[in-house]
C-alpha cells in the first residue's frame, strides 16, 4: 500500500514512512493511494472474530511493510491494556447500540489509536536504531492519552503542554502523575492556543526539529486514523448478528473530524450498504454542522462547553474529506485549504448532495446535553458523558425507524463527572483509576507561555541518538 499527500507535493511513501512524516511535508494530509474494497464473502468470515484479530486483518489491508507475525504482535499489545476483554464492549437498547470507546487507560476514546501509535514508534525507532522526542499541546484528553501510549518507552522522551489550571482535575492528574522519566508535563501561563501556537513555531524551526529529533503525536497522523476505522468494522459485524444484516447509522461526536473521518473510510471500505450515514454531532462550536447543512465551511469563535474535547474551530482531519469531495484531485484540494487559510471558509453549496448522501448533521446546545444525559439515564438507567450525549442528541432526533443507530461513547461520565452528576442530581461511582488518581504523588514544570523557554526545557531533557 502507498500512501499520497492530499496536496500532491510528496513521492508516494510506504506506512511507516507515513507514521514517520505525520504532516506530509507539502504541508498537506496522508492518505492511502486507494482505499481498500472487503468483499461481502470476506466481511461474512470476519464474524467470530476477536477485536484483535479484526484489528490485524483490517489494518493489513493498508499495512504492508511491517511484517504480519510484528503487525499481530503490536496490535495485541495495544489492547492487552484495556479492561474489558471485548476491548470495545457495545450495549444494545432495541435498535440503539452504544459503542464504548473508553475502556483504555485513560478512559477516552484517543487510547485506540495513542496505545497503537505508541507501540508502532517504539517498533520502528528499535529497526531504525533511533530516538524520538514527542512535542505536542494539549486541552485535556490527547496529552493524557499520548502520555499513556509512550511512557516507559526506551526511545522515546515525550513533553506535553497544557494550559495550567485550564484543564479538568482528572485530566491534569492523569497527565502529571506518571512517574516515567520519559514524560515531562509542562503546564503554561496561557491558553490552549497559546501552547499550540509554541509547538506549531517550534516545528517551524526545522534545524531545531531535526537537532532534537522531534516527533508530533496528534490527530492527523495516519496511524490513528486506520486505528479507528476498526472499530467500525467491528460494530457492525455485531449489530448485524443482532439486526439481520440492515444496514446501520453511526452518529459520531466530533472535533477534528478524526473520529468521523474513520467512519467514512470504513464507509467505503465495507460492502455496499453496511454503514447507511454518518451522523456528525457537534457542539455549539458547529463548522462541521453548518458545513453539511448548508454548505458553509467558515470560522468563528470558539466558545467553551461542556464537552471541552470538541470545543474546535478549524477541523484538522476535514482536509482529507475534502479531498475525496473535489474527486481526489490534489491541485483543487490545495486550492481550497490555500483559500481557507486566506478567508477563514470555504463555500461548499455546490456539493451539497455529495456530502448529503454520506452525512446528516446536528449541533447540540448546553441544554441539550444535560436533557439527553437525564432522560437516557431515567429510561434506560445507562449513564453517559457529555461527549457522549452530543451525538445520542443527534441519533435521537434522525433516528429512522427500522434503521439500526450505533452512537460512539468517547469519555467514560467519570471523567466528566461534574457535569454528568448535575444532570442526573446524584453522585456517580468513579472507576478506580480516578479514584486513585487524587492521592498520588505528581510531576509538573511550571513555565511562561515562551517559546523560547519552552525550547531550552525541550533542548536539556531531550534523548538523544
Ligand atoms: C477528541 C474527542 C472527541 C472528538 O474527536 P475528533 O476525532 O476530534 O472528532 C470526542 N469526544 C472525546 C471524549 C474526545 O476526547
Amino acid at each position: 500500500m502507498q500512501y499520497i499527500s492530499t496536496r500532491g507535493g510528496i513521492d508516494p511513501v510506504s506506512f511507516t514512512e507515513a507514521v514517520l512524516m505525520g504532516l506530509a511535508t507539502d504541508g498537506g494530509l496522508i492518505l492511502p493511494r486507494a482505499i481498500p474494497r472487503i468483499g461481502s464473502e470476506t466481511y461474512n468470515e470476519w464474524k467470530d472474530l476477536s477485536y484483535k484479530d479484526l484489528a490485524f486483518e483490517v489494518m493489513s489491508r493498508f499495512v504492508d511493510d511491517i511484517p504480519e507475525a510484528e503487525l499481530r504482535n503490536l496490535i495485541y499489545r495495544s489492547y492487552e491494556s484495556f479492561d474489558s476483554d471485548e476491548v470495545i464492549p457495545l450495549v444494545h437498547h432495541g435498535s440503539l447500540h452504544i459503542m464504548e470507546l473508553f475502556h483504555g487507560p485513560t478512559l477516552a476514546f484517543k487510547d485506540v489509536a495513542l496505545q497503537f501509535l505508541g507501540n508502532v514508534f517504539e517498533y520502528l525507532l528499535e529497526k531504525n536504531d533511533s530516538i524520538m522526542n514527542i512535542l505536542g499541546a494539549t486541552s485535556g484528553d490527547t496529552g493524557s492519552a499520548a502520555i499513556y501510549g509512550v511512557r516507559g518507552k526506551e526511545r522515546i522522551n515525550i513533553f506535553i503542554l497544557h494550559p495550567h489550571e485550564r484543564v479538568s482535575k482528572v485530566q491534569e492528574k492523569q497527565m502529571t502523575t506518571v512517574m516515567d522519566s520519559n514524560v515531562f508535563n509542562i503546564a503554561i501561563h496561557g491558553t490552549f492556543d497559546d501552547g499550540q501556537a509554541i509547538v506549531k513555531s517550534i516545528f517551524n524551526d526545522l534545524d531545531f526539529k531535526e537537532q532534537q529529533s522531534l516527533g508530533a503525536i496528534n490527530s492527523i497522523n495516519w496511524a490513528r486514523v486506520l486505528a479507528q476505522v476498526v472499530y467500525y468494522v467491528h460494530a457492525c459485524l455485531h449489530i448485524s448478528n443482532h439486526e439481520n444484516d440492515k444496514a446501520t447509522d453511526f452518529s459520531v461526536p466530533t472535533g477534528n473530524f478524526g473520529d468521523i473521518f474513520a467512519g467514512y473510510i470504513a464507509k467505503r471500505m465495507l460492502p455496499e450498504g453496511t454503514i447507511r450515514k454518518l451522523l456528525l454531532a457537534t457542539n455549539g462550536n458547529d463548522i462541521l454542522t453548518r458545513m453539511v447543512q448548508d454548505g458553509d465551511y467558515s470560522l468563528s469563535e470558539v466558545t467553551p462547553t461542556s464537552s471541552p474535547s470538541m470545543d474546535i474551530q478549524s477541523a484538522s482531519n476535514f482536509e482529507r474529506y475534502l479531498y475525496y469531495l473535489l474527486d481526489e484531485e490534489p491541485d483543487r484540494t490545495k486550492q481550497a485549504m490555500t483559500q481557507f487559510a486566506e478567508t477563514g471558509s470555504i463555500n461548499l453549496t455546490d456539493f451539497q448532495d455529495q456530502i448529503q448522501r454520506d452525512f446528516i448533521a446536528e449541533k447540540a446546545t448546553e441544554e441539550d446535553v444535560t436533557a439527553t444525559i437525564a432522560d437516557f439515564h431515567k429510561e434506560h438507567g445507562y449513564i453517559m458523558d457529555p461527549h457522549t450525549a452530543v451525538g445520542m442528541h443527534c441519533a435521537l432526533k434522525h433516528q429512522r425507524k427500522g434503521i439500526p443507530v450505533c452512537c460512539l461513547a468517547t469519555a467514560h461520565p467519570g471523567k466528566f463527572a461534574e457535569t454528568v452528576e448535575a444532570a442526573i442530581g446524584q453522585t456517580i461511582d468513579l472507576p478506580e483509576s480516578i479514584q486513585n488518581l487524587m492521592d498520588k504523588e505528581s510531576r509538573c514544570e511550571l513555565m511562561d507561555a515562551d517559546r523560547n523557554l519552552i525550547m531550552d526545557f525541550v533542548k536539556k531533557h531531550a534523548k538523544h541518538g
